[in-house]
C-alpha cells in the first residue's frame, strides 16, 4: 500500500533527510531532526504525491483516500502531547504548513493555532493560567484562517487587511496604540468582530470543528501551490510545477506565553557574507510570524550581533541592553542550548543552516532547519571555508556553487570616492549586498514603471515578488535581517536595505519622508546593500573586486573540467576581460560588428552599392586594412589560444539606414540622391531576412567578400607570427546547409591563404571550419566533416530553425507559451535538450564518424547557461563559448558536468 502520511515525534520518525522529494524539504528535515536528537514538536507530513493527486483527482477523492492515515497521525500527536482535538481541558492545537522539495520562502500558506474554538480557548486558558494568551492565540487563528482559507483579503492594494482594519478600529475606540495593550475582553471582542466580518464577507460561519478546520487548511496549502506568487517564484527559480508541496501538521508550541517564551530565526553562518558567525533574530513573547513579518523590531541573538546592530541603528548601549537585549543576555541558558543545537545541525548537514525555533516557557523547540539561502559571495565563501575546515571535499565544494549565481559577484559596486561625497539619507540593515540606483516606486506592480526602479515598502510580502525581481533594489522601513524582504532579496542576489526606521511611507500619496524631506515616486535614490546606507540621487559605480575564494573556486573548476570555456568577443578589450576570467580562446568573433564604426560603415555601404565586381573589390580594398588591424588586436589578446573568426553573416540590409533622416545623411555622405538610397533599401528588402540572403549565401554570391576577409585574417596572423606572437586563427563559415556551400568557401579561404603566404614569404597555422546552425547541416554532418576542420554549433539559429520560431518575433508569444506550460523555458536561453539538443547530438556523432577527433564547440547564447553547458559536456563537445561575463559561470557548470 502506498503510504501518504509520515509521522515524527519524540525522537522517532518514519521519514528522513534524503526523502525531500516525497516529504518536501521541511518534512524531511523535521523527521531527520527527530532522528538526531534535536527537540521537535511531534507531527506528521502529508506527501507531495498527495498534492499531485489533489490537483489531478480533486479534493474529495484525495481526502477520502488519506483520511484514515491522517486520523491515525492526529491520534499519535494527541497521544504524544497528552491532548485532544477540541477538548475543553486539554485541547490539541496544531500548525499547518507547506513544504516543497525546494524551499519557497513565504510563497505558500500557513495556518497556526488550528483547533481553536470556544471550548479549546477555555482549555488553553485554564492550562496556561493565562486567559489573555489563550484569547490572543484564538484571535490570531481566526485572522490567519480567515485570510488563508476563507480568503478575506484587502479590497485593493492601497487598502489594509480587513482584520487589521478591525484591530485599528478597536485600538481607536479603546484609546490604545499597541496590540499588547489589548485586554482579554478586548481580544474576545476582536474574535467576535472577526467572525462577524467573515460571515458578512463570505456568507459562511467560521468553522468551530477542528477536523473541518484541519481539512480546510490542508486544502488551502495544496491550493496555494498554484497561487500566483508560487507560480511566479517557481518560474524565477525554475522549480517544476509537477513537484507539488507536502503539508506539515505539527503540535503547536507557543513563543507568546510570557516573558520566558520567545521565537526566532537564525543562520549558522552569515547569509550575506558567508562569515562563520552564528546570527539571527528573536522576539520575546511572540509567535513566529511576528519576526519575519517585520511588525515588531526583532532583536539579535548574539551579543556581538546585537552590538553591531545598535551601532548601525544609532542605538546607545544603555538602550540596547535595556530595550533590545540579545538572547544571549536575556536568556543565557536558552542561548547556550540554541548555540549547541545550531552547531549540531551544521555539523550534521555540513552546510549553512537556516533555522526556526520557539522557546515555550523555558523549553527550546526547533521548528525547521534547511540549507540557508545566501548571496553569491556567501555561497563562494562558505563552500571554500567548509572545504578548508575539512567538512566537505573539493567536488562537493564545487557542487555547492550555483553557477548562475556567480553573476552577482560580477555586478558593479559603488565607487569608493563617489560614496564618500554622497548624501546619506538614512541607514538601515545591510540585508543583501550590492549597489542599486533607481527611481522610487511604492508598489511592486509598478516596479516596471521606470527602467531602473527602487521598490520602497514599509515591509514586503510574498505578493511583491515580481516587483522585487524587476526593481534594482529594495528598501523597507521595517523588518530585520531575517524579514521576508531580506531573505528573498539575498536569494535573488538583489540589493536590499531593510528596517530603515527613518523612512516614513504614505502609500496613498505615494510619498516617502526621511527626516522631514519628501521624496515623490520617480525621485532617484541609491542603496548600498553592503553597508545599509541610503543615498540621495544617483551614485557612480565601479567594477567589483573578486575575493580570493572566487579564484579558489575557479581553480577547482579548472582542475575538474574536461571542456574548455571560450568567449564570444569582437574586440581586444572584451577578449581581455574574458581571458582574465579564464577563457581559453575565442569561440566566436562576429566580424559584422567591426563594420559599423566611422569610415568603415561608409566603405561597407560603397560595397553594398557597387554594381559590378570591380566596384565591389574597390570598396572591399578600403575595408581590408581595418579588418586586418582588428584581427591583429584580437589574435594578440588571445595569443596562444584558438580564435574563431566568423565570416560576414547578417543580411546586407542591416548595414543601410531605414529611417528617412539617416537615409538623407547617407545620401549626402556618399554623394548620391536620397532616391538612390531608398531604391537600395527597397532592393535589399526581404520578407524573412533571417532566412534570406545572409551567412555563407553572401560569400557564395559575392566571393570577393570572403576573399577580403580571409586575406585580412591571414595577413594579420602572419604579421603577428613574424613578431613572435602565437596567433591561432580559425576561420569559420556561417549558416551552411549543404556541404558544397562550405566547400566553395573553404576553397576560397585556402587559395587566398596560399596567395598571402607566397606574397609574404611566410606562413602561419590556421584552420577552416563551419558553424552548424541549420538542421540540414547537422543531418549531413558526416559529409561536412570530410572538409571542415571544426564545428561550432550556432544554437541561436538552430533553435530558430528547429522550432520554426523567428528569433526576432518570438517575444510576442514565448512568454504566453511559458505561462501556459507549453514550453518550460525560453528555448533561446535554455537549450531545448529534447529537440534541438538531439539535432546537436546527431551532428556531433555524424561529424566524428568521419573525423574522430573533430573539434566541436557551441557559440550560441546557450554556451553560458549552466544546464545547456552540462548538456554540451554530455555530447562530448570540446568547448563552450559565451559572453565574457558568463565565462566564470560556464567554467563552473562545465566542471560540475564533468564530476556529475
Ligand atoms: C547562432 O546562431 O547561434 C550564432 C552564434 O550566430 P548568430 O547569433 O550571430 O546568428
Ligand atoms: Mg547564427
Amino acid at each position: 500500500m502506498v503510504k501518504h502520511v509520515y509521522t515524527f515525534g519524540a525522537g522517532e520518525a518514519e521519514g528522513k533527510a534524503d526523502m525531500k522529494n516525497l516529504l518536501g524539504g521541511k518534512g524531511a528535515n523535521l523527521a531527520e531532526m527527530n532522528l538526531i536528537g534535536v527537540p521537535v514538536p511531534p507531527g506528521f507530513t502529508i506527501t507531495t504525491e498527495v498534492c499531485t493527486m489533489y490537483n489531478e483527482q480533486g479534493q474529495q477523492a484525495t481526502f477520502d483516500l488519506i483520511k484514515p492515515e491522517v486520523e491515525a497521525a492526529v491520534a499519535l500527536v494527541e497521544k504524544l502531547t497528552g491532548t485532544k482535538f477540541g477538548d475543553k481541558e486539554n485541547p490539541c492545537l496544531v500548525s499547518v504548513r507547506s513544504g516543497a522539495r525546494a524551499s519557497m520562502p513565504g510563497m505558500m500558506d500557513t495556518v497556526l493555532n488550528l483547533g481553536m474554538n470556544e471550548d479549546a480557548v477555555e482549555g488553553i486558558s485554564k492550562k496556561s493560567g493565562n486567559s489573555r494568551f489563550a484569547w490572543d492565540s484564538y484571535r490570531r487563528f481566526v485572522q490567519m484562517y480567515g485570510d488563508v482559507v476563507m480568503e478575506m483579503k484587502p479590497a485593493s492594494k492601497e487598502e489594509i487587511d480587513p482584520f487589521e482594519e478591525i484591530i485599528e478600529q478597536l485600538k481607536e475606540e479603546k484609546g490604545i496604540q499597541l496590540d499588547t495593550q489589548f485586554t482579554t475582553e478586548d481580544l474576545q471582542e476582536l474574535v467576535r468582530r472577526f467572525k462577524a466580518a467573515v460571515k458578512k464577507v463570505t456568507g459562511k460561519d467560521f468553522p468551530t470543528d477542528p477536523w473541518e478546520q484541519l481539512w480546510g487548511s490542508v486544502a488551502a496549502v495544496f491550493n496555494s501551490w498554484n497561487n500566483d506568487r508560487a507560480i511566479l517564484y517557481r518560474r524565477l527559480e525554475q522549480i517544476p510545477g509537477e513537484w507539488g508541496t507536502a503539508v506539515n501538521v505539527q503540535a503547536m508550541v507557543f513563543g507568546n506565553m510570557g516573558e520566558n517564551s520567545g521565537t526566532g530565526v537564525a543562520f549558522t553562518r552569515d547569509a550575506a557574507t558567508g562569515e562563520d558567525i552564528f546570527n539571527g533574530e528573536y522576539l520575546i513573547n511572540a509567535q513566529g510570524e511576528d519576526v519575519v513579518a517585520g511588525i515588531r523590531t526583532p532583536q539579535e541573538i548574539t551579543i556581538e550581533g546585537s552590538k553591531r546592530w545598535a551601532v548601525l541603528q544609532g542605538v546607545s548601549e544603555e538602550d540596547r541592553t535595556s530595550k533590545y537585549p540579545s538572547l544571549e543576555e536575556a536568556m543565557p541558558e536558552m542561548y547556550r542550548q540554541l548555540n549547541e543545537t545550531q552547531q549540531k545541525l551544521e555539523d550534521h548537514y555540513s552546510d549553512m543552516q537556516d533555522l526556526e525555533f520557539t522557546i515555550q516557557e523555558g523549553k527550546l523547540w526547533l521548528l525547521q532547519t534547511r540549507n540557508g539561502k545566501r548571496t553569491g559571495a556567501a555561497m563562494v565563501n562558505i563552500a571554500i571555508d567548509m572545504l578548508e575546515e575539512g567538512r566537505i571535499d573539493e567536488k562537493t565544494a564545487l557542487n555547492r556553487i550555483d553557477a548562475a549565481k556567480l553573476d552577482e559577484l560580477l555586478h558593479p559596486v559603488f565607487d569608493t570616492a563617489a560614496m564618500k561625497t554622497a548624501t546619506v539619507l538614512a541607514k538601515g540593515l545591510p540585508a543583501s549586498p550590492g549597489a542599486a540606483t533607481g527611481q522610487v516606486v511604492f508598489f511592486a506592480d509598478e516596479a516596471n514603471k521606470y527602467p531602473e526602479s527602487v521598490l520602497v515598502r514599509v515591509e514586503t510580502s510574498p505578493e511583491d515578488l515580481e516587483g522585487m525581481h524587476i526593481a534594482k533594489g529594495i528598501l523597507t522601513a521595517r523588518g530585520g535581517m531575517t524579514s521576508h524582504a531580506a531573505v528573498v532579496a539575498r536569494g535573488m542576489g538583489k540589493c536590499c536595505v531593510s528596517g530603515a526606521g527613518a523612512v516614513k511611507i504614505n502609500y496613498k500619496t505615494r510619498v516617502m519622508t526621511i527626516d522631514g524631506v519628501e521624496f515623490q515616486q520617480g525621485d532617484w535614490i541609491s542603496l548600498n546593500g553592503t553597508t545599509g546606507e541610503v543615498y540621495k540621487g544617483k551614485v557612480a559605480t565601479m567594477d567589483p573586486e573578486m575575493s580570493g575564494n572566487f579564484a579558489k573556486i575557479m581553480d577547482l573548476a579548472a582542475k575538474y573540467t574536461r571542456m574548455a570555456v571560450r568567449t564570444n568577443a569582437d574586440s581586444p578589450a572584451d577578449a581581455q576581460v574574458a581571458r582574465d576570467f579564464g577563457a581559453q580562446g575565442i569561440g566566436l568573433c562576429r566580424t559584422e560588428h567591426m563594420f559599423f564604426e566611422g569610415e568603415r560603415i561608409k566603405a561597407m555601404r560603397e560595397m553594398i552599392l557597387a554594381k559590378t565586381e570591380v566596384e565591389r573589390r574597390k570598396a572591399l580594398d578600403k575595408l581590408l586594412p581595418y579588418q586586418r588591424e582588428d584581427f591583429e588586436g584580437i589574435l594578440e589578446a588571445m595569443a596562444g589560444y584558438g580564435v574563431t573568426i566568423r565570416l560576414l553573416d547578417p543580411p546586407l540590409h542591416e548595414f543601410v539606414p531605414h529611417e528617412e533622416a539617416n537615409q538623407k545623411e547617407m545620401a549626402d555622405e556618399m554623394g548620391i540622391s536620397v532616391e538612390a538610397v531608398k531604391a537600395l533599401v527597397e532592393d535589399l528588402h526581404e520578407f524573412n531576412p533571417m532566412l534570406g540572403h545572409r551567412g555563407c549565401r553572401l560569400g557564395n554570391t559575392y566571393p570577393e567578400i570572403t576573399e577580403m576577409q580571409a586575406r585580412a585574417i591571414i595577413e594579420a596572423a602572419v604579421n603577428l607570427t613574424q613578431k613572435g606572437v602565437d596567433a591561432r586563427p580559425e576561420i569559420m563559415v556561417p549558416l551552411i546547409g549543404t556541404v558544397k556551400e562550405f566547400k566553395l568557401q573553404a576553397d576560397i579561404i585556402n587559395t587566398t591563404a596560399e596567395k598571402v603566404f607566397a606574397e609574404k614569404g611566410a606562413r602561419c597555422d590556421y584552420m577552416v571550419g563551419t558553424m552548424i546552425e541549420i538542421p540540414r547541416a547537422a543531418m549531413t554532418a558526416d559529409l561536412v566533416a570530410e572538409h571542415a576542420e571544426f564545428f561550432s554549433f550556432g544554437t541561436n539559429d538552430l533553435t530558430q530553425m528547429t522550432f520554426g520560431y523567428s528569433r526576432d518575433d518570438a517575444g510576442k508569444f514565448l512568454p504566453i507559451y511559458i505561462e501556459k506550460g507549453i514550453l518550460k523555458n525560453d528555448p533561446f536561453q535554455v537549450l531545448d535538450q529534447e529537440g534541438v539538443g538531439q539535432i546537436v547530438k546527431i551532428g556531433v556523432e555524424k561529424g566524428r564518424s568521419t573525423k574522430p577527433d573533430l573539434k566541436v564547440g557551441i557559440c550560441g547564447e546557450h554556451g553560458g547557461e549552466p544546464s545547456s553547458v552540462k548538456f554540451c559536456n554530455s555530447v562530448g563537445m570540446n568547448y563552450v563559448s559565451c559572453s565574457p561575463y558568463r565565462v566564470p559561470i560556464a567554467r563552473v557548470a562545465a566542471a560540475q558536468a564533468n564530476i556529475g
